[in-house]
């Protein structure tokens, strides 16, 4: 295994103890996948483990084929998603999914998340789409996510959680965590009276200045970035 292979597994298990002490996951669920650079590869948590006992030998190693190349446990039953989006979203390194409480009342409740906050549409592009049901760690659901997800930084699953997307494992992490944020916001703003969108001229600025300036630190944490994909 190479040493980007070893050092992308070595980050994943930190992030998997980031994102469990963020409470954006509660027990094995979720997971975490990250490109290897300059290798048609991608490192994801393994299935059905607590993150808290995550070494980076646990991890496991997949092609984009989605077929195993190194690991001793099962990789997780979602690897299938991570695969669809690195295969749609050259420009993706990272991806986290989490059962984040707020993000999944708005998956049950089927309704995005409109682009209402600055962070929100910096991170994200735009709002929050819900992508329709599919079952948990099929085809089906890697498909349609996906597809959902699109262009921007995050996708809600129908009756099951949300996925963030970054060009590092830092700014996935930190999509799951505004998502969720804006979730929570957005629901308390109905209760409140109405929730106001920004209009799509002002979520591009935002958009492009956090693109071009204000984001640019998030890419310098990560050693497996590659320029220009
Ligand atoms: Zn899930």
């Amino acid at each position: 295994m190479s040493i980007a292979a070893e050092k992308v597994r070595e980050q994943l298990a930190r992030y998997g103890l980031k994102m469990a002490a963020s409470g954006l996951v509660a027990g094995p669920w979720g997971n975490i996948s990250a490109r290897v650079p300059k290798e048609e590869l991608f490192v994801i948590t393994p299935t059905g483990l607590p993150y808290g006992e995550l070494a980076g030998k646990d991890m496991v190693v997949l092609n984009m084929q989605g077929e195993v190349v190194e690991g001793v446990h099962p990789p997780s039953s979602e690897y299938m998603l991570h695969q669809a989006i690195y295969r749609a979203r050259p420009e993706v390194n990272a991806v986290m999914h989490t059962h984040s409480i707020y993000a999944s009342a708005l998956a049950v409740a089927r309704k995005p998340v409109p682009p209402i906050l600055e962070d929100l549409v910096q991170m994200v592009g735009g709002g929050v789409p819900v992508a329709p049901y599919a079952r948990a760690g099929t085809p089906e659901l890697a498909r349609v996510a996906a597809e959902t997800l699109g262009s921007l930084g995050a996708v809600l699953l129908a009756n099951h959680g949300v996925v963030g997307v970054g060009r590092t494992l830092e700014e996935a992490f930190i999509v799951c965590q505004i998502v969720e944020k804006a979730a929570c916001v957005y629901i308390w703003a109905c209760l409140a009276g109405e929730a106001a969108a920004l209009p799509p001229e002002e979520v591009k600025i935002l958009r492009d200045h956090y693109l071009l300036s204000y984001g640019r630190h998030l890419l310098r944490e990560a050693p497996f970035h590659r320029q220009g994909r």
